[in-house]
């Protein structure tokens, strides 16, 4: 261990620009087995991991890193498979340069530790050697918990009830497993292949899905509180928001997540007539996206691969206070992407269909008492770009649950999402659970997994005092 200062930080590599904007496959390689080795060993096993305190999931990075230093695979999945559900998933999509790298000691001067990429090797290895095995439940319960949303919060918690005997199902309005993992995330970041890896082993240990299956119209959450001992409410944010500005109905102007989900469904196959006809297809058009988070950046180079002229990407604040990965900033630069800071959408221009932006200037006000600066447009500032396809990817609220539900005494918080008891996990309805985006607002899948397997403890506790109040 401790060998940063002799050698340098070192990324899987990643596949040239050029290539990357052909395809959506992945754009890092696989690390080599001994630089990967080599690279775990760089660690300095701080005695206050400060990259494990800005872990979600609080793994246990310093030990995994040291086993896979000494080329222990086994064991190092054994550990950091104990504390997260899916170690393959956040090594490849944790944004970590905010999270556990971005707050490794050795960062400055040296560069951090690789640890998300050390991470998906330890995973990569442990599947390709059968280490991976679907759950096996020692003995069943008899009860059963219906969770409504197969995302990462639903899956992790559907998980570590399956694993206690309880009978699980997962109820969801797709008709793939995964949530935004499949539908949102493009491939070029997650394979979906990733992701059915996992749903079959789910299954195997004898997880019951139930897909083209939406709570509030299919099936009445009333019926499904009835059918099951306990309920988790997974259902993430999807709501779009919107510009209140002039001639925001123009065609061509599009949701991101419309855009995203018809780009993940040709890639898995699926017929999609908007992108056929295309409205959701960006080739052979000069697109603008609106938003600077990482749905913004995965629309941009989204559109770089399905051959868009041009790609601009307008931010109303500047690059450091930009909420999106700058690690994806950095690829989507590579990869042709021209992004406009400090500009906001003022109008759109068009007759049926977009055929202009007009672009206010913006700059930061002064900063005070360290609040976030605020955006003040700045006079007489306004430019103009061609568009054919405006993306709007300006963030996602919850829905309007208790009316989907039917059930208007649920519990929500100002801004729509659900309101829980911060320990139990439990809403203002008894056995009523509920976990991830749609608590917490939209965030990020390791939060989604880390509250999934909260959620489920707390579940767990309230089945062994059901059954023990009913014996
Ligand atoms: P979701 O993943 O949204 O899953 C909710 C599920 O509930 C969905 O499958 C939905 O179909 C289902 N559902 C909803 N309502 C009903 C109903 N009434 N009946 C039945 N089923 C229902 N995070 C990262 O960490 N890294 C990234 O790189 C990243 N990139 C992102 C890119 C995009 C484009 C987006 C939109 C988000 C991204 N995120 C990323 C955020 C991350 O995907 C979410 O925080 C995470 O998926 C939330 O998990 P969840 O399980 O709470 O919800
Ligand atoms: Fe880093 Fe995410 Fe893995 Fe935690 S789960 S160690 S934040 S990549
Ligand atoms: Fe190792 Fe960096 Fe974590 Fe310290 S902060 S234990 S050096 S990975």
């Amino acid at each position: 261990m401790l060998r940063f200062t002799g050698t340098d930080q070192q990324q899987p590599q990643t596949r040239p620009a050029k290539l990357r904007r052909q395809d959506f496959d992945e754009i890092y390689a696989a690390f080599d087995p001994k630089e990967a080795a080599l690279q775990a060993s760089r660690c300095s096993q701080c005695g206050v991991p400060f990259c494990q305190v800005h872990c979600p999931l609080a793994n246990n990075i310093p030990d995994w890193l040291m086993l896979a230093a000494e080329g222990r695979l086994e064991e190092a999945y054994a550990i950091s498979s104990a504390t997260n559900t899916f170690p393959e998933i956040c090594g490849r999509i944790c944004p970590q340069d905010r999270l556990c790298e971005g707050n490794c000691v050795i960062e400055k001067g040296f560069g951090s530790v690789t640890i998300g990429a050390v991470e998906k090797h330890i995973t990569e290895t442990a599947f390709d050697n059968g280490w991976v095995k679907p759950i096996a439940p020692r003995a069943a319960t008899g009860q059963s918990i219906g969770i409504i949303g197969a995302g990462p919060a639903g899956l992790a918690a559907a998980d570590m009830l399956r694993r206690a005997g309880h009978a699980v199902h997962v109820y969801d309005r797709h008709d793939r497993v995964g949530g935004l993992l499949v539908y949102g995330i493009p491939n070029f970041k997650l394979d979906k292949k990733v992701v059915a890896r996992r749903e079959a082993l789910l299954r195997k240990g004898g997880i019951q899905f139930h897909l083209n299956t939406a709570i509030g119209s299919d099936v009445s959450f009333v019926d499904l509180r009835k059918k099951h001992d306990a309920v988790l409410i997974a259902t993430g944010v999807y709501k779009p928001r919107d510009l209140d500005i002039p001639e925001n109905g123009l065609g061509h102007i599009v949701p991101a997540l419309d855009y995203l989900i018809a780009s993940n469904r040709m890639g898995l196959g699926d017929n999609v007539p908007a992108f056929d006809s295309g409205e959701l297809n960006a080739e052979g058009k000069k697109v603008v996206v609106i938003g600077g988070g990482d749905t913004a950046m995965d629309c941009v180079r989204t559109a770089i691969r399905q051959g868009a002229t041009s790609v601009t990407c307008l931010y109303r604040r500047d690059r450091s206070n930009m909420p999106g990965s700058q690690r994806e900033v950095k690829n989507a630069e590579e990869e042709g992407v021209v992004f406009s800071w400090l500009s906001a959408p003022h109008s759109f221009m068009g007759d049926k269909n977009v055929r202009e932006v007009r672009v206010q200037q913006m700059r930061l006000a002064s900063q005070e008492n360290g609040a976030r600066q605020a955006v003040i447009p700045v006079p007489n500032a306004i430019t103009t770009i061609e568009a054919d396809l405006v993306i709007k990817a300006l963030g996602f609220e919850a829905e309007e649950l208790p009316t989907l539900f039917g059930e208007p005494t649920l519990k929500l918080k100002n801004d729509g999402t659900i309101a829980i008891d911060q320990k139990t996990f439990m809403t203002n309805l008894s056995g009523v659970f509920a976990a991830g985006d749609i608590v917490r607002g939209a965030s990020l899948v390791v939060w989604g997994i880390r509250d999934g397997r909260d959620a489920a403890q707390s579940v767990q506790q309230f089945l062994q005092q059901k059954k023990a109040a009913a014996a």
